[in-house]
């Protein structure tokens, strides 16, 4: 007769609870750059945890740089000052790479210097780069 020194009942030890095991490095691609970025498995754990909607879009570097516009565009209301801000824009008209002093809306067109004032006072004063 074989005595079972072994325990028999073992319990399973409670795994500790990794948020981020559920989780794999995910490659995003951001939006502003195009470059990927790892949304790390830690990341998503928080994301789900607080119960976030919306994946994120843009790299760190990016993310930094827009809320440096927004703290801009927020200085610039509080203030009633325009910031100096250089924002890179295509021009609507004859497609040069310009820098405007302001973050342009989506949908809203954005012309360079020389194609705004050869347009006149006319139809783009919305844009108004005073
Ligand atoms: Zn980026
Ligand atoms: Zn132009």
């Amino acid at each position: 007769m074989t005595h079972q020194d072994f325990e028999e009942i073992r319990e399973t030890p409670p795994v500790p609870t990794d948020p981020a095991a559920d989780f794999e490095d995910l490659p995003i691609q951001c939006i502003d750059c195009a470059q990927d970025f790892i949304w790390t498995a830690g990341e998503q754990a928080f994301f789900r945890d607080k119960q976030l909607q919306n994946p994120p879009k843009r790299c760190k570097e990016c993310k930094k740089a827009k809320n440096r516009r927004l703290e801009a565009i927020e200085i610039a209301k509080i203030t009633g000052k325009r910031q100096k801000i250089e924002v890179r824009a295509e021009c609507a008209r004859c497609s040069v790479v310009t820098t405007v002093p302001f973050y342009p809306c989506q949908g809203r067109p954005v012309y360079c210097r020389d194609c705004f004032s050869s347009m006149g006072s006319g139809a783009a004063s919305a844009n108004s780069i005073s």
